[in-house]
Order: structure tokens, then sequence, then C-alpha cells
């Protein structure tokens, strides 16, 4: 009789196991996701990014996706150069979002990265000493928090292009044929081929790209990758004081050498717009150290003339295009090869150019020229009252900064305007910012293979 009841609840157990395997084999299994943190401590804010990714699939290209962003509040970190206790509460709210946003169980095991740039490098190259503070100050921040801490470091102006080159052409499918979740532009694009990299930011701008040919006349420019199986031979420049930050130090510097008085009248503001410079704030940045000059007075006066022929004029010399030593340059004997094929153009290209409504795929070089210079001639009154949800930093250098954008493109790379139809300016692909970080994760996490996984990803159709 025992064994009876014994093999009767055996057999009530065996039933509720099998059914329990049939429920779960039917059923799709949670997937093992895995995340990771990068911060972009740029020259004039730090942004704090989070991706994820399924586990199984991580060599794969396009599965790895932004699911979080976190814009820290405050200026970036090379100004608490002389306030290092306060980097703590300046990191403090974008990660206890991150602590919140990715589970409590994936924490320890999720790589922390922070990427210093341009705002850095400045700050580097007035004290090494104040920069490696800075530095220190953020190890020991991002430290304290349960994720698997990887490092704070300066990057340098060729990892920037790289990565930024890399992040763009990962999200748009061109390392891999028969991507799946394309953007309109990259279903249009031959998958031969990669797209180049403008990024824009305060202190440094960036070109990356794929040149026609591959002989190289200058060789720090120049990067060899091997990725999913394909050899690519990229050019890459970083411009240091050509951020649309920094160049505008930079062109009050040279126009105040030149002005006799108090007050400069600059054609990149609007009529009517003033504003006080103080001439200690514009020696202290290394770009203006060339225009430096004795001034008789502590501060002047900015005021605006709105004029978008002489904005442009003013911004031309800061390129120097006298001397080049190769076949042919940017400026300032930078070589730069014949530029070609698709562009993307992030940052504060695309912040610049969104503000104007000029990022859609119809707009003309003419039309780029007309809106900005017919927004530059409006005067400062009637501009802040048409935009006022917009910070009156933005806005009023917005006729400066699209000026600046167009002789950047049009006079310092030599794009034309044939070749203006190639550029796209992209704030996201799909759910992820374009920019360097995502490039850098992939690289640093080793999932970027150099050859070909060996079967499709299930993931693309
Ligand atoms: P960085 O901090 O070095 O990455 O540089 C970002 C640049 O973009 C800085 O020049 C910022 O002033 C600028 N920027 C950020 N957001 C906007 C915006 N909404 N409109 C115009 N410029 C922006």
């Amino acid at each position: 009789k025992n064994i009876l009841v014994i093999l009767g609840f055996s057999c009530v157990i065996s039933m509720i196991v099998l059914i329990a395997v049939g429920i779960s084999q039917n059923k799709p299994l949670p997937q093992n996701v895995k995340y990771g943190i990068v911060l972009d401590a740029g020259s004039s804010h730090t942004s704090l990014y989070i991706y994820s990714w399924p586990s199984e699939k991580e060599n794969d290209t396009g599965i790895v996706q932004q699911i979080e962003e976190c814009q820290v509040a405050g200026p970036g970190i090379s100004k608490y150069a002389h306030k290092l206790q306060e980097i703590g509460d300046y990191l403090a709210e974008c990660m206890e979002r991150t602590r919140y946003v990715i589970p409590v169980s994936k924490h320890h095991e999720t790589p922390i990265y922070l990427g210093a740039t341009a705002g850095m490098r400045l700050l580097r190259m007035e004290s090494e000493q104040l920069a490696d503070r800075v530095i220190g100050a953020v190890i020991r921040t991002l430290s304290t928090y349960p994720f698997n801490f990887q490092g704070a470091t300066i990057i340098t102006g060729q990892e920037e292009g790289a990565y930024g080159w890399i992040t763009i052409n990962y999200l748009l499918g061109s390392f891999f044929q028969n991507s799946g979740w394309l953007s309109g532009i990259s279903e249009k694009m031959n998958h031969e081929k990669t797209f180049g990299a403008l990024d824009l930011g305060g202190a440094s701008t960036q070109i990356t790209f794929v040149p026609e040919n591959h002989t190289t006349e200058s060789p720090e420019n120049s990067l060899q990758f091997r990725l999913y199986g394909k050899d690519y031979y990229v050019y890459t420049h970083s411009f240091l004081c050509y951020g649309k930050d920094q160049a505008l130090w930079q062109k009050l510097a040279k126009d105040i050498q030149v002005s006799s008085g108090r007050s400069l009248r600059d054609p990149c503001f609007h009529t009517g717009y003033k504003k006080v410079v103080n001439v200690s704030d514009l020696y202290k940045t290394p770009c203006t150290k060339k225009f430096k000059k004795t001034l008789p007075f502590d501060e002047f006066q900015i005021q605006g003339t709105g004029n978008y022929e002489q904005c442009q004029q003013s911004i031309l010399e800061l390129f120097n295009t006298g001397d080049c030593p190769y076949s042919q340059c940017a400026f300032n004997g930078i070589y730069l090869p014949p530029i070609q094929g698709n562009f993307g153009a992030f940052s504060a290209f695309y912040f610049v150019m969104n503000f104007f409504n000029l990022t859609s795929e119809k707009v003309s070089q003419e039309e780029a020229i007309r809106k900005i210079r017919n927004f530059c001639s409006q005067p400062w009154n009637e501009v802040s009252s048409s935009f006022p949800g917009i910070k009156e930093k933005y806005l009023s250098e917005y006729c400066f900064s699209g000026t600046y954008i167009l002789s950047l493109l049009l006079h310092g790379y030599h794009f034309t305007s044939k070749s203006w139809e190639n550029i796209h300016f992209m704030g996201k692909i799909e759910k992820s910012s374009a920019g360097w970080t995502l490039g850098y994760m992939l690289n640093l996490t080793n999932m970027i293979p150099a050859e070909q996984p060996f079967t499709a990803p299930l993931y693309h159709s």
C-alpha cells in the first residue's frame, strides 16, 4: 500500500515537472542582458550614457543600444580644477539614476568608463598637475559606486575621431551587410561604403573618413582597423581650439587686438546685442595665446552688428591657408585628403543645424547660407522674443555658430555645393546618440571582432 502511495505521489511530481518544462520550452527564456556605462566629459558639460545588449550576441553588429542618457547639471569637469571636493555632488544625480536604471544584480559586472575630451586637453596644457587632480577626483568618485570601474582618462583627439567614426558606422550597419534595423539614410547607402564622421565640440572638432586613396602623406592622420573581417584605412584629424566655443574666443582675441577702445563691433552677433567680456577670461585659454596683447582695460563690450558676410570674413582669418607641406591641406598646414563619400555630422553640428531647421536631407548649401544670413541680420530684440524657450547663451551665439559651421565645412574642409548633399546632420541613429562614447565602449569591451562572426546574426533580417 505504501509503495502504491509513493508511486502515485512521484507520478504527480513528474507530471508537474513535465508541465513546467513544457511551459518553459514554449516561452522564450528571459534574455540575459548586459549593460555598460560611458561618461563623456566634454568641455562644456558631461553626459552619461547607459548601453545594453543581449549577452549571447555581444559580438554581433548593431546589437548594442543606448537605453538612457543623463545630462550632468553644470559645466565641464575642467571647471572643477579649483573645487575638486564638489565633483562628487556634481556626478551624484546621474550616478543615482544609473543605479536605478540598471538592475542591482548586474551592478558589479557593469563596466563604467569616463573619457574626457578637449576641455581637459586644454587644462592639461595649462597645468598637468591640475588636470591630474581633476582626473584623480573623478576616479575617486566613480570608484565609490557599485559598478565595475574601468578608468577615467583624457582621450586623444585621434581616439575621439576614430571612436565617433566607429559609432556611426556600427549604428548605420556599415560594417556588416544585411543589417535590419537601419534608419532611412542607411538603407539607401551602399553597404560596402562607410560614412565619414564630423564631430563639433566646444573645444575641438574632428573629421574622420576613408579616403579614396589608401596611401597617406601624413602618418599621424592615418589609422588602420580590421573589423568584421575587413580592413579599413581611415584618415582622422582633431583640430584643437576649433570647437565652436574656443573658435569664438580665438575670434574675439584676434579682433580686440586691432580694435581701439573698450567696445568691439562684432558682425557675428545681432544688432542691439551687447555683452561684457572679461579680458582675463579671454586670455585664460591656451587657444588665444597667439593673439595675446596687453590691453589697457580689464573688460570690453561686444556690440553686435549682425552681418553674415563680415562674420564669415572674420572667421576665415582663423584658418591659415598659406603654408601646406602636402598635396592638399585643410588649414594650418594640416593634411586633408580629398573629401569622399557620405558624412554623418553630429554633436554641435547637429544642435546648431537643428535650431535652423537645416537637418533635412533636401536642404542645399545655398539654402543653408540664405537662412543663416537672414538670421544674423535680425535685431536681437526680435530674435530673443521669437525664441523665448531657448537659453540666451545658445540663442545669442547661433549666428556665430551657424556661420562658423559653414566656414569650417566649405572653406576649412573644402566641401562643395555638390558634396554638401552628402552631409547628413544626425543627433541620434535609432535610439543611440551619435558621438564617440559607443565606439569607445565597443572597443574597450572587445565587442567588435576583427573577423566576421561565422554565422550571420539571427537578430538581423
Ligand atoms: P562639448 O561640451 O565639448 O561636448 O561641446 C558641446 C558644444 O555644443 C558646446 O559648444 C555647447 O555649447 C554646444 N551645445 C550643446 N547643446 C547645444 C544646443 N542646444 N544648442 C547649441 N549649442 C549647444
